[in-house]
């Protein structure tokens, strides 16, 4: 993503004609039109689009057989997926600087 917005990190409660409401993250989050489930991240949409159709999140699982999406209830109440970090990746966050903060 190389567009420079400056609300690109807005964030803002959006709704789709299903009734579903969600909080909207830049340009980030998805909703599938298709099965009508909200996603935090456009790779986190990706995952669940095989050959046109809409998997179960659910269903899907890494290499190694973890679960590769989970959900959470975000500020609107929306049950949303997201990529489920595995242990060494939540340790690896934690040593990262913090991006954003100024
Ligand atoms: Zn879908
Ligand atoms: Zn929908």
């Amino acid at each position: 993503m190389s567009r420079m917005h400056g609300q690109s990190h807005h964030v803002m409660v959006a709704y789709h004609g299903c009734g579903a409401q969600w909080m909207q993250q830049g340009s980030e989050t998805g909703h599938c039109c298709g099965c009508h489930r909200t996603f935090s991240a456009e790779r986190a949409f990706e995952a669940h689009r095989r050959d046109g159709n809409c998997l179960d999140p659910a269903t899907l699982e890494r290499k190694n057989g973890a679960a590769l999406l989970e959900t959470f209830t975000d500020n609107a109440g929306c049950k949303v997926w997201r990529f489920c970090l595995t242990s060494a990746e939540k340790a690896r966050l934690n040593n990262l600087p913090k991006i954003g903060a100024r």
